[in-house]
């Protein structure tokens, strides 16, 4: 995925989120390989302050940043740090790759034989792991994890928790002190976020052509267009053979009864559309 294609994948999933200065090229890629991606790894900094956008780009001087790709403050607002290789994976263990490859259980992690920077999009989640984090953290985190499944095809076995990863000592992300957040619940809730079907963009009003096309005489396609709105909105009864290009009184009536519909009176329900009966017809 590029960092194109990741913003995207982030507005397709209305996942709030803010770029951090250069991060669409700050990387490690001149230290190593980057993919093929396999996984989606997620994290807590181990840290509960406001601002960590610094230190995951920055990293320390043992530990060079990027540390991540992104950064989820405690508003739900995920914070973009970098893309391509980043210091969040260390090293792994290869029975585990094999499972996240094949969407399958995890098997015990017990080695640290393999790069996970390599293979795996990190998240470091803003808060120490010895709580919970946010409802607003979780929230973003559902959605974060299935627009980078929904982009690779991905189902919700290829989210795994750096504690599952077989880096030695790592328990992210935590719920209580030195206990992991239950995986199988995380990943059931990334499945229902994923299966949930996007909500269709609303079609827009077509724009108001102008009064002129529809006066006594008047035969145009709007004429046409506006007669079978109206039918589809319930106002058939005023037409015998259906809407049709020829201006009549038919289209008056029926232009008139839906005017009236909205509780307007007088100059505003003569029976001709304007810019206002037209636009509440197609709304
Ligand atoms: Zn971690």
């Amino acid at each position: 995925m590029t960092a194109a294609q990741i913003v995207a994948q982030l507005k397709k999933f209305n996942v709030p989120y803010k770029e951090f200065k250069n991060w669409k090229t700050h990387n490690r890629n001149h230290k190593g390989a980057w993919g093929p991606v396999h996984g989606f790894m997620v994290h807590h900094t181990g840290s509960d302050s406001k601002d960590q956008r610094a230190l995951l780009y920055d990293g320390y001087s043992s530990l060079p940043g990027p540390l991540s790709h992104f950064g989820l403050a405690q508003d739900g607002t995920v914070h973009l740090i970098g893309w391509g290789r980043a210091n969040h994976a260390g090293r792994g263990d290869d029975d585990v790759l094999r499972a996240v490859i094949a969407e399958k259980d995890l098997p015990p992690d017990n080695e640290s034989n393999t790069d996970g920077n390599r293979h795996f999009y990190g998240v470091e989640v803003w808060y120490s792991g010895s709580h919970r984090m946010t409802d607003a953290q979780y929230a973003t985190l559902r959605r974060l994890a299935a627009a980078v499944c929904d982009f690779h095809g991905w189902n919700e076995k290829s989210v795994i928790a750096h504690g599952e990863w077989g880096s030695p000592g790592k328990w992210d992300p935590g719920m209580a002190p030195g206990r992991m957040m239950d995986m199988g619940k995380v990943r059931s809730d990334i499945k229902a976020t994923l299966a949930k079907p996007k909500p269709k963009p609303k079609p827009k009003a077509p724009a108001f052509p102008g009064r002129g096309y529809f006066r006594p005489g008047a035969r145009n396609q709007y004429v046409t267009q506006l007669g079978a709105q109206l039918v589809k909105r319930g106002y058939g009864r005023f037409y015998s053979v259906g809407a049709g290009p020829t201006w009549t009184g038919s289209d008056r009536a029926a232009v008139q009864a839906f005017q009236k519909a909205q509780g307007w009176v007088g100059s505003d329900a003569d029976g001709y559309p304007g810019p206002v009966t037209w636009g509440r017809l197609f709304s």
